[in-house]
Protein backbone atom coordinates (compact mmCIF):
# COMPACT_ATOMS: atom_id res chain seq x y z
CA UNK A 1 0.00 0.00 0.00
CA UNK A 2 1.28 3.55 -1.11
CA UNK A 3 0.54 6.39 0.83
CA UNK A 4 -1.47 7.86 -2.02
CA UNK A 5 -3.11 4.72 -2.74
CA UNK A 6 -7.29 5.44 -3.25
CA UNK A 7 -8.92 4.29 0.22
CA UNK A 8 -11.59 0.94 -0.31
CA UNK A 9 -14.62 2.27 1.26
CA UNK A 10 -16.02 -1.20 0.50
CA UNK A 11 -14.78 -3.04 3.60
CA UNK A 12 -14.43 -2.23 7.20
CA UNK A 13 -11.81 -3.24 10.12
CA UNK A 14 -11.03 -2.04 13.14
CA UNK A 15 -7.21 -0.31 13.50
CA UNK A 16 -4.94 -1.44 16.75
CA UNK A 17 -1.37 -0.72 16.54
CA UNK A 18 -1.43 -0.10 12.57
CA UNK A 19 -2.72 -3.88 11.94
CA UNK A 20 -6.26 -3.72 10.47
CA UNK A 21 -8.01 -6.40 12.68
CA UNK A 22 -11.45 -8.00 12.34
CA UNK A 23 -13.72 -10.03 15.18
CA UNK A 24 -15.78 -12.88 15.23
CA UNK A 25 -18.50 -11.53 15.81
CA UNK A 26 -20.02 -8.01 13.46
CA UNK A 27 -22.59 -5.94 13.50
CA UNK A 28 -23.72 -3.24 11.27
CA UNK A 29 -25.13 0.22 10.54
CA UNK A 30 -28.30 1.30 8.75
CA UNK A 31 -28.84 3.47 5.87
CA UNK A 32 -31.48 5.72 7.09
CA UNK A 33 -32.81 6.46 3.67
CA UNK A 34 -34.05 3.10 3.46
CA UNK A 35 -33.07 1.50 6.16
CA UNK A 36 -31.00 -1.23 4.67
CA UNK A 37 -28.06 -2.88 6.20
CA UNK A 38 -24.82 -1.10 5.75
CA UNK A 39 -21.69 -3.44 5.71
CA UNK A 40 -20.53 -5.54 8.11
CA UNK A 41 -18.14 -3.87 11.27
CA UNK A 42 -16.63 -5.46 14.10
CA UNK A 43 -17.97 -5.54 17.59
CA UNK A 44 -14.74 -5.16 19.83
CA UNK A 45 -14.56 -7.07 23.16
CA UNK A 46 -12.61 -5.79 25.83
CA UNK A 47 -9.60 -8.37 24.34
CA UNK A 48 -9.62 -5.84 21.59
CA UNK A 49 -9.92 -2.85 23.85
CA UNK A 50 -6.56 -4.15 26.19
CA UNK A 51 -4.91 -4.60 22.94
CA UNK A 52 -5.47 -0.68 21.69
CA UNK A 53 -4.48 0.52 25.46
CA UNK A 54 -1.70 -1.70 25.40
CA UNK A 55 -0.63 -0.42 22.09
CA UNK A 56 -1.20 3.09 23.18
CA UNK A 57 1.15 3.12 26.02
CA UNK A 58 3.56 1.79 24.17
CA UNK A 59 3.60 4.50 21.11
CA UNK A 60 3.05 7.19 24.16
CA UNK A 61 6.66 6.62 25.23
CA UNK A 62 8.19 7.98 22.10
CA UNK A 63 5.12 10.17 20.38
CA UNK A 64 4.95 12.42 23.55
CA UNK A 65 8.75 13.24 23.18
CA UNK A 66 8.00 14.06 19.57
CA UNK A 67 7.78 17.76 18.50
CA UNK A 68 5.18 19.76 18.04
CA UNK A 69 6.61 20.34 14.09
CA UNK A 70 6.87 16.69 13.77
CA UNK A 71 2.67 15.80 14.89
CA UNK A 72 1.94 19.15 12.78
CA UNK A 73 3.53 17.46 9.44
CA UNK A 74 1.92 13.86 10.00
CA UNK A 75 -1.10 15.69 10.90
CA UNK A 76 -1.46 17.94 7.78
CA UNK A 77 0.21 14.59 5.64
CA UNK A 78 -3.11 12.80 6.78
CA UNK A 79 -5.52 15.86 6.32
CA UNK A 80 -4.41 15.94 2.48
CA UNK A 81 -4.73 12.31 2.08
CA UNK A 82 -8.51 13.17 3.58
CA UNK A 83 -9.05 16.01 1.22
CA UNK A 84 -8.01 13.16 -1.67
CA UNK A 85 -10.20 10.62 -0.50
CA UNK A 86 -13.22 13.61 -0.37
CA UNK A 87 -15.56 12.00 -2.43
CA UNK A 88 -15.30 8.03 -0.90
CA UNK A 89 -15.68 9.82 2.52
CA UNK A 90 -18.79 12.49 1.57
CA UNK A 91 -20.71 9.07 0.03
CA UNK A 92 -20.15 7.19 2.84
CA UNK A 93 -20.82 9.60 5.32
CA UNK A 94 -24.46 10.28 3.62
CA UNK A 95 -24.81 6.15 3.27
CA UNK A 96 -24.34 5.95 7.20
CA UNK A 97 -25.54 9.29 8.98
CA UNK A 98 -28.20 10.24 5.64
CA UNK A 99 -27.37 14.04 5.26
CA UNK A 100 -27.19 15.34 1.93
CA UNK A 101 -24.37 14.85 -0.29
CA UNK A 102 -23.15 18.47 -0.59
CA UNK A 103 -23.59 18.62 3.48
CA UNK A 104 -21.55 15.84 3.38
CA UNK A 105 -18.70 16.77 1.50
CA UNK A 106 -18.83 20.25 3.37
CA UNK A 107 -17.96 18.61 6.38
CA UNK A 108 -15.54 16.66 5.00
CA UNK A 109 -13.99 19.59 3.78
CA UNK A 110 -13.71 20.88 7.07
CA UNK A 111 -11.44 18.14 8.23
CA UNK A 112 -8.60 19.98 6.20
CA UNK A 113 -9.46 23.37 7.98
CA UNK A 114 -9.89 21.75 11.06
CA UNK A 115 -6.36 19.95 11.10
CA UNK A 116 -4.53 22.77 9.64
CA UNK A 117 -6.15 25.30 12.10
CA UNK A 118 -5.91 23.39 14.92
CA UNK A 119 -2.27 22.72 14.47
CA UNK A 120 -1.27 25.95 13.54
CA UNK A 121 -1.59 26.75 17.67
CA UNK A 122 0.74 27.23 19.67
CA UNK A 123 0.86 26.24 23.03
CA UNK A 124 4.20 27.81 24.97
CA UNK A 125 5.79 27.36 28.82
CA UNK A 126 5.26 29.99 30.81
CA UNK A 127 7.72 31.87 32.68
CA UNK A 128 6.42 32.62 36.10
CA UNK A 129 9.50 33.72 37.85
CA UNK A 130 13.07 34.77 36.91
CA UNK A 131 15.87 35.53 38.96
CA UNK A 132 19.99 34.56 39.24
CA UNK A 133 18.48 32.08 42.07
CA UNK A 134 16.06 30.44 40.21
CA UNK A 135 13.56 30.02 37.78
CA UNK A 136 9.82 28.75 38.04
CA UNK A 137 8.24 27.90 34.61
CA UNK A 138 4.67 26.64 34.00
CA UNK A 139 4.61 23.89 31.05
CA UNK A 140 1.96 21.56 29.74
CA UNK A 141 2.50 18.08 28.83
CA UNK A 142 0.94 15.51 27.41
CA UNK A 143 -1.48 13.06 29.48
CA UNK A 144 -0.99 9.78 28.06
CA UNK A 145 -3.97 7.65 25.93
CA UNK A 146 -7.02 9.42 25.23
CA UNK A 147 -10.41 7.56 24.67
CA UNK A 148 -12.63 9.93 22.22
CA UNK A 149 -16.04 8.74 21.82
CA UNK A 150 -17.92 10.70 18.84
CA UNK A 151 -21.87 10.99 18.29
CA UNK A 152 -23.63 9.96 15.01
CA UNK A 153 -24.59 13.47 13.73
CA UNK A 154 -21.15 14.71 13.03
CA UNK A 155 -19.13 11.52 12.87
CA UNK A 156 -16.23 12.69 10.79
CA UNK A 157 -15.24 16.34 11.82
CA UNK A 158 -16.01 15.56 15.40
CA UNK A 159 -13.78 12.50 15.04
CA UNK A 160 -10.97 14.72 13.56
CA UNK A 161 -11.30 17.44 15.75
CA UNK A 162 -10.80 14.82 18.91
CA UNK A 163 -7.88 13.23 17.32
CA UNK A 164 -6.06 16.50 15.64
CA UNK A 165 -6.50 17.48 19.82
CA UNK A 166 -5.23 14.52 20.97
CA UNK A 167 -1.82 13.64 18.38
CA UNK A 168 -1.25 17.16 18.25
CA UNK A 169 -0.61 17.29 22.29
CA UNK A 170 1.37 14.31 21.95
CA UNK A 171 -0.84 11.94 23.07
CA UNK A 172 -2.13 8.97 21.51
CA UNK A 173 -5.61 8.17 20.63
CA UNK A 174 -8.35 5.04 20.39
CA UNK A 175 -11.46 6.49 18.90
CA UNK A 176 -14.53 5.16 19.08
CA UNK A 177 -17.46 5.73 16.87
CA UNK A 178 -21.41 5.79 17.77
CA UNK A 179 -22.57 2.29 16.60
CA UNK A 180 -25.03 4.02 14.58
CA UNK A 181 -22.38 6.01 12.07
CA UNK A 182 -18.97 3.79 12.42
CA UNK A 183 -18.24 3.70 8.92
CA UNK A 184 -15.86 6.97 8.18
CA UNK A 185 -13.91 7.00 11.60
CA UNK A 186 -12.62 3.46 10.66
CA UNK A 187 -11.13 4.56 7.15
CA UNK A 188 -10.08 8.05 8.64
CA UNK A 189 -8.07 5.98 11.13
CA UNK A 190 -7.39 3.53 8.23
CA UNK A 191 -5.95 6.34 6.43
CA UNK A 192 -3.64 7.70 9.34
CA UNK A 193 -1.96 4.12 9.82
CA UNK A 194 -0.02 5.70 6.36
CA UNK A 195 0.93 9.09 8.62
CA UNK A 196 1.53 7.78 12.57
CA UNK A 197 3.89 5.50 13.96
CA UNK A 198 1.98 2.13 15.21
CA UNK A 199 -0.90 2.44 18.63
CA UNK A 200 -0.63 6.24 17.40
CA UNK A 201 -4.27 6.83 16.44
CA UNK A 202 -6.57 3.32 16.47
CA UNK A 203 -10.43 2.94 16.18
CA UNK A 204 -12.48 0.54 17.47
CA UNK A 205 -15.97 -0.49 16.47
CA UNK A 206 -18.14 -1.90 18.55
CA UNK A 207 -21.61 -2.29 19.69
CA UNK A 208 -23.57 -0.11 23.09
CA UNK A 209 -21.34 -1.80 25.37
CA UNK A 210 -18.04 -0.66 24.24
CA UNK A 211 -17.85 3.14 25.61
CA UNK A 212 -18.35 1.91 28.86
CA UNK A 213 -15.57 -0.43 28.36
CA UNK A 214 -13.51 2.98 27.07
CA UNK A 215 -14.69 5.06 29.98
CA UNK A 216 -13.41 2.33 32.53
CA UNK A 217 -10.49 1.23 31.24
CA UNK A 218 -7.65 2.25 33.80
CA UNK A 219 -5.34 2.29 31.09
CA UNK A 220 -7.14 5.60 29.38
CA UNK A 221 -5.93 8.62 30.93
CA UNK A 222 -8.89 11.06 29.17
CA UNK A 223 -11.91 11.29 27.84
CA UNK A 224 -13.31 12.94 25.23
CA UNK A 225 -17.08 12.66 24.79
CA UNK A 226 -19.26 14.25 22.68
CA UNK A 227 -22.87 13.41 23.11
CA UNK A 228 -26.41 13.47 24.70
CA UNK A 229 -26.20 14.98 28.52
CA UNK A 230 -27.65 12.04 29.73
CA UNK A 231 -24.69 9.97 28.49
CA UNK A 232 -22.24 12.92 29.11
CA UNK A 233 -23.39 12.31 32.89
CA UNK A 234 -22.94 8.61 33.10
CA UNK A 235 -19.71 9.32 31.34
CA UNK A 236 -18.42 11.29 33.93
CA UNK A 237 -19.51 9.31 36.71
CA UNK A 238 -17.71 6.37 35.04
CA UNK A 239 -14.59 8.63 35.13
CA UNK A 240 -14.69 9.50 38.35
CA UNK A 241 -13.51 5.47 39.06
CA UNK A 242 -10.27 6.32 37.51
CA UNK A 243 -10.04 10.66 38.49
CA UNK A 244 -10.00 10.32 34.19
CA UNK A 245 -9.50 13.62 32.85
CA UNK A 246 -12.67 14.46 31.13
CA UNK A 247 -13.66 17.32 28.68
CA UNK A 248 -18.07 17.01 27.92
CA UNK A 249 -19.47 18.37 25.08
CA UNK A 250 -23.36 18.04 25.34
CA UNK A 251 -26.25 18.65 24.00
CA UNK A 252 -27.84 22.07 23.07
CA UNK A 253 -31.54 24.19 22.95
CA UNK A 254 -29.69 26.92 21.62
CA UNK A 255 -32.55 30.44 21.00
CA UNK A 256 -32.37 32.76 18.66
CA UNK A 257 -33.70 36.53 18.97
CA UNK A 258 -34.81 38.22 16.22
CA UNK A 259 -35.48 42.27 17.15
CA UNK A 260 -37.77 44.34 15.15
CA UNK A 261 -35.60 46.14 13.14
CA UNK A 262 -34.17 43.29 11.30
CA UNK A 263 -34.33 43.12 7.30
CA UNK A 264 -36.82 40.34 7.32
CA UNK A 265 -36.17 39.07 3.64
CA UNK A 266 -32.23 39.07 4.50
CA UNK A 267 -32.36 36.92 7.46
CA UNK A 268 -34.82 34.51 6.03
CA UNK A 269 -32.80 32.34 4.46
CA UNK A 270 -29.91 31.92 7.06
CA UNK A 271 -32.55 31.64 10.32
CA UNK A 272 -34.11 28.42 7.82
CA UNK A 273 -30.64 27.36 7.46
CA UNK A 274 -29.32 27.55 10.61
CA UNK A 275 -32.55 25.96 11.94
CA UNK A 276 -33.11 23.21 9.59
CA UNK A 277 -29.36 21.93 8.40
CA UNK A 278 -28.48 18.33 8.96
CA UNK A 279 -32.68 17.86 9.71
CA UNK A 280 -31.81 19.61 13.15
CA UNK A 281 -29.27 17.16 14.45
CA UNK A 282 -26.95 19.82 15.26
CA UNK A 283 -26.18 20.42 18.45
CA UNK A 284 -26.01 23.71 18.29
CA UNK A 285 -28.56 24.89 15.62
CA UNK A 286 -31.71 27.43 16.31
CA UNK A 287 -33.68 25.46 18.19
CA UNK A 288 -36.31 28.01 20.06
CA UNK A 289 -36.89 31.22 17.74
CA UNK A 290 -37.79 34.25 19.58
CA UNK A 291 -39.38 37.10 17.19
CA UNK A 292 -40.53 40.48 18.23
CA UNK A 293 -43.97 40.61 18.04
CA UNK A 294 -43.90 43.77 15.66
CA UNK A 295 -42.98 41.93 13.43
CA UNK A 296 -44.27 38.46 14.45
CA UNK A 297 -46.83 37.38 11.73
CA UNK A 298 -44.82 38.62 8.72
CA UNK A 299 -41.68 36.49 10.03
CA UNK A 300 -43.29 33.41 10.01
CA UNK A 301 -45.19 33.65 6.66
CA UNK A 302 -42.29 34.64 5.33
CA UNK A 303 -40.18 31.87 7.08
CA UNK A 304 -43.26 28.93 6.35
CA UNK A 305 -42.64 29.94 2.45
CA UNK A 306 -39.06 29.71 2.68
CA UNK A 307 -38.84 26.67 4.43
CA UNK A 308 -41.41 25.44 1.82
CA UNK A 309 -38.97 25.91 -1.02
CA UNK A 310 -36.35 23.57 0.79
CA UNK A 311 -36.53 20.00 -0.52
CA UNK A 312 -36.45 16.80 1.47
CA UNK A 313 -35.24 13.39 0.40
CA UNK A 314 -32.79 11.27 -0.12
CA UNK A 315 -28.93 12.71 0.54
CA UNK A 316 -27.73 11.26 -2.92
CA UNK A 317 -30.33 13.17 -5.21
CA UNK A 318 -29.51 16.73 -6.14
CA UNK A 319 -30.85 19.78 -4.33
CA UNK A 320 -32.19 18.01 -1.28
CA UNK A 321 -31.82 19.81 1.91
CA UNK A 322 -34.06 17.56 4.08
CA UNK A 323 -31.99 14.23 4.37
CA UNK A 324 -33.56 11.56 6.94
CA UNK A 325 -33.11 12.19 10.74
CA UNK A 326 -30.31 9.03 11.27
CA UNK A 327 -31.51 6.88 13.20
CA UNK A 328 -34.41 4.84 14.58
CA UNK A 329 -33.94 5.44 18.18
CA UNK A 330 -34.02 9.07 16.81
CA UNK A 331 -37.16 8.84 14.38
CA UNK A 332 -38.95 7.14 17.32
CA UNK A 333 -38.13 10.03 19.64
CA UNK A 334 -39.22 12.78 16.90
CA UNK A 335 -42.03 10.79 16.69
CA UNK A 336 -43.22 11.22 20.43
CA UNK A 337 -42.13 14.72 20.54
CA UNK A 338 -44.47 15.30 17.71
CA UNK A 339 -47.46 13.86 19.66
CA UNK A 340 -47.55 16.73 22.12
CA UNK A 341 -48.88 19.17 19.38
CA UNK A 342 -52.33 17.04 19.51
CA UNK A 343 -52.01 16.62 23.33
CA UNK A 344 -50.94 19.47 23.88
CA UNK A 345 -52.92 21.38 21.87
CA UNK A 346 -50.78 23.42 19.65
CA UNK A 347 -51.02 25.05 16.28
CA UNK A 348 -48.47 23.94 13.38
CA UNK A 349 -47.85 26.49 11.02
CA UNK A 350 -46.07 24.27 8.76
CA UNK A 351 -45.98 20.47 8.69
CA UNK A 352 -46.83 18.59 12.11
CA UNK A 353 -47.01 15.28 11.53
CA UNK A 354 -44.97 12.67 10.45
CA UNK A 355 -45.87 10.33 7.22
CA UNK A 356 -44.51 6.56 6.56
CA UNK A 357 -41.56 6.12 4.46
CA UNK A 358 -39.27 3.68 3.68
CA UNK A 359 -36.50 5.53 5.49
CA UNK A 360 -36.28 7.54 8.93
CA UNK A 361 -37.79 11.08 6.62
CA UNK A 362 -39.56 13.56 8.73
CA UNK A 363 -40.85 17.20 6.99
CA UNK A 364 -40.07 20.61 8.71
CA UNK A 365 -42.53 21.53 11.08
CA UNK A 366 -42.96 25.39 12.53
CA UNK A 367 -44.59 25.92 15.74
CA UNK A 368 -46.53 28.90 15.76
CA UNK A 369 -46.47 30.17 19.43
CA UNK A 370 -46.57 27.60 21.74
CA UNK A 371 -46.60 27.74 25.44
CA UNK A 372 -42.92 28.59 27.21
CA UNK A 373 -43.52 25.21 29.09
CA UNK A 374 -44.57 23.16 26.03
CA UNK A 375 -42.48 20.16 25.24
CA UNK A 376 -41.10 21.55 21.98
CA UNK A 377 -40.01 24.71 23.71
CA UNK A 378 -38.55 22.71 26.74
CA UNK A 379 -36.94 19.46 24.91
CA UNK A 380 -33.71 19.47 22.41
CA UNK A 381 -35.89 18.07 19.53
CA UNK A 382 -32.96 16.72 17.17
CA UNK A 383 -35.61 16.99 14.79
CA UNK A 384 -36.68 19.48 11.96
CA UNK A 385 -39.88 20.76 14.54
CA UNK A 386 -39.38 24.37 14.95
CA UNK A 387 -40.90 26.29 18.03
CA UNK A 388 -41.31 30.63 16.95
CA UNK A 389 -41.98 32.26 19.93
CA UNK A 390 -43.38 36.17 20.16
CA UNK A 391 -41.41 38.55 22.83
CA UNK A 392 -41.96 42.33 23.67
CA UNK A 393 -39.60 43.06 26.73
CA UNK A 394 -35.87 42.89 26.54
CA UNK A 395 -35.79 41.80 30.21
CA UNK A 396 -38.40 39.04 29.48
CA UNK A 397 -37.13 37.53 26.65
CA UNK A 398 -33.12 37.42 27.62
CA UNK A 399 -34.66 35.63 30.98
CA UNK A 400 -36.68 33.13 28.83
CA UNK A 401 -33.92 32.32 26.95
CA UNK A 402 -31.89 31.54 29.65
CA UNK A 403 -34.20 29.77 31.67
CA UNK A 404 -33.44 26.26 30.50
CA UNK A 405 -30.80 23.71 32.10
CA UNK A 406 -29.02 23.48 28.69
CA UNK A 407 -26.50 26.56 27.46
CA UNK A 408 -24.54 25.72 24.46
CA UNK A 409 -25.16 28.70 22.00
CA UNK A 410 -27.21 31.54 21.48
CA UNK A 411 -27.89 34.38 19.00
CA UNK A 412 -28.90 38.10 18.80
CA UNK A 413 -30.33 39.60 15.10
CA UNK A 414 -30.35 43.55 15.14
CA UNK A 415 -29.27 45.90 12.93
CA UNK A 416 -28.20 48.11 16.28
CA UNK A 417 -25.12 46.47 17.28
CA UNK A 418 -25.47 48.12 20.37
CA UNK A 419 -28.41 46.78 21.36
CA UNK A 420 -27.41 43.30 20.30
CA UNK A 421 -23.83 43.08 22.08
CA UNK A 422 -25.94 44.48 25.07
CA UNK A 423 -28.64 41.35 24.96
CA UNK A 424 -25.38 39.21 23.76
CA UNK A 425 -23.59 39.64 26.72
CA UNK A 426 -26.30 38.67 29.31
CA UNK A 427 -26.62 35.44 27.31
CA UNK A 428 -25.85 32.33 29.21
CA UNK A 429 -24.29 29.98 27.07
CA UNK A 430 -20.41 28.99 25.86
CA UNK A 431 -20.95 30.35 22.41
CA UNK A 432 -23.02 33.57 21.30
CA UNK A 433 -23.34 35.12 17.89
CA UNK A 434 -24.86 38.52 17.06
CA UNK A 435 -26.69 38.40 13.02
CA UNK A 436 -25.22 34.55 13.10
CA UNK A 437 -25.66 31.60 14.61
CA UNK A 438 -23.24 28.31 14.22
CA UNK A 439 -20.43 30.30 13.22
CA UNK A 440 -16.68 28.18 13.99
CA UNK A 441 -13.21 28.16 14.11
CA UNK A 442 -10.77 25.16 14.61
CA UNK A 443 -8.97 28.26 16.37
CA UNK A 444 -11.92 29.40 18.83
CA UNK A 445 -13.10 27.56 21.63
CA UNK A 446 -16.10 25.54 21.84
CA UNK A 447 -18.17 24.38 24.49
CA UNK A 448 -21.06 24.88 26.50
CA UNK A 449 -22.60 26.59 29.73
CA UNK A 450 -24.39 24.70 32.31
CA UNK A 451 -25.52 21.20 31.35
CA UNK A 452 -24.19 21.58 27.77
CA UNK A 453 -20.77 20.78 28.63
CA UNK A 454 -17.63 21.02 30.56
CA UNK A 455 -14.34 22.04 29.42
CA UNK A 456 -14.28 23.34 25.85
CA UNK A 457 -12.64 21.50 22.37
CA UNK A 458 -10.50 23.53 20.00
CA UNK A 459 -8.74 26.69 20.68
CA UNK A 460 -5.66 26.82 22.71
CA UNK A 461 -7.68 26.71 25.82
CA UNK A 462 -9.77 23.00 23.99
CA UNK A 463 -6.07 21.81 23.11
CA UNK A 464 -4.45 22.37 26.72
CA UNK A 465 -7.34 20.11 27.72
CA UNK A 466 -5.37 17.39 26.36
CA UNK A 467 -2.46 18.63 28.51
CA UNK A 468 -1.32 18.53 31.88
CA UNK A 469 -0.46 21.57 33.75
CA UNK A 470 3.36 20.93 35.31
CA UNK A 471 5.08 23.75 37.31
CA UNK A 472 8.80 23.39 37.07
CA UNK A 473 11.08 24.63 40.19
CA UNK A 474 14.28 25.23 38.49
CA UNK A 475 16.99 26.37 41.38
CA UNK A 476 20.43 26.67 39.89
CA UNK A 477 22.62 26.04 42.54
CA UNK A 478 22.22 24.57 46.45
P1 LIG B 1 -25.23 9.60 22.82
O1 LIG B 1 -24.92 10.25 24.11
O2 LIG B 1 -26.32 8.63 22.76
O3 LIG B 1 -23.93 8.85 22.24
C1 LIG B 1 -22.70 9.50 22.04
C2 LIG B 1 -21.59 8.48 22.07
O4 LIG B 1 -21.49 7.92 23.37
C3 LIG B 1 -21.77 7.30 21.14
O5 LIG B 1 -20.51 6.94 20.60
C4 LIG B 1 -22.28 6.22 22.07
O6 LIG B 1 -22.02 4.91 21.61
C5 LIG B 1 -21.49 6.51 23.32
N1 LIG B 1 -22.08 6.03 24.56
C6 LIG B 1 -23.37 5.75 24.84
N2 LIG B 1 -23.52 5.37 26.14
C7 LIG B 1 -22.27 5.43 26.69
C8 LIG B 1 -21.77 5.18 28.00
N3 LIG B 1 -22.56 4.79 29.01
N4 LIG B 1 -20.46 5.35 28.23
C9 LIG B 1 -19.63 5.76 27.24
N5 LIG B 1 -20.05 6.01 25.97
C10 LIG B 1 -21.36 5.84 25.70
O7 LIG B 1 -25.43 10.84 21.84
P2 LIG B 1 -25.91 10.80 20.32
O8 LIG B 1 -27.36 10.44 20.34
O9 LIG B 1 -24.94 10.00 19.52
O10 LIG B 1 -25.72 12.33 19.89
C11 LIG B 1 -26.73 13.28 19.98
C12 LIG B 1 -26.51 14.20 21.14
O11 LIG B 1 -25.19 14.72 21.10
C13 LIG B 1 -27.42 15.43 21.13
O12 LIG B 1 -27.89 15.70 22.42
C14 LIG B 1 -26.50 16.55 20.66
O13 LIG B 1 -26.91 17.83 21.04
C15 LIG B 1 -25.21 16.13 21.27
N6 LIG B 1 -24.09 16.73 20.56
C16 LIG B 1 -23.34 17.67 21.19
C17 LIG B 1 -22.29 18.29 20.50
C18 LIG B 1 -21.43 19.33 21.17
O14 LIG B 1 -20.35 19.58 20.67
N7 LIG B 1 -21.83 19.92 22.27
C19 LIG B 1 -22.01 17.93 19.19
C20 LIG B 1 -22.81 16.97 18.58
C21 LIG B 1 -23.84 16.36 19.29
Amino acid sequence: MTVSEPLDFTTYFNVINNQLTSTSQTRHGVNPANTQPNPPVPVSTQDDLDKAVKSARAAFKSWSKTSFDERRKALLAWADAIDANADGFAKTLTMEQGKPLTQATVEVGLTGIWTRGLSSIEIKGNVIEETDDRKVIQRYTPMGVVGAIVPWNYPVLLAVGKIVSAVYTGNTVIVKPSPFTPYCDLKLVELATRFFPPGVVQCLSGDDSLGPMVTEHPGIDKISFTGSIITGKRVMASCARTLKRVTLELGGNDPAIICEDVDIDTIIPKIGNLSYLCSSQICMMIKRLYVHEKIYDEFLDKLVTFVKTLKVGEGTESDVFFGPVQNEMQFKKAKDLFSSITTENLKAALGGSIESSPGYFIHPTIIDNPPELSRVVQEEAFAPILPIMKWSDEDDVVERANALETGLGSSVWSKDFERATRIADQLQSGSVWVNNHFDLLPTAPFGGHKQSGLGVEWGLTGLLGYCNSQTQWLKKSF
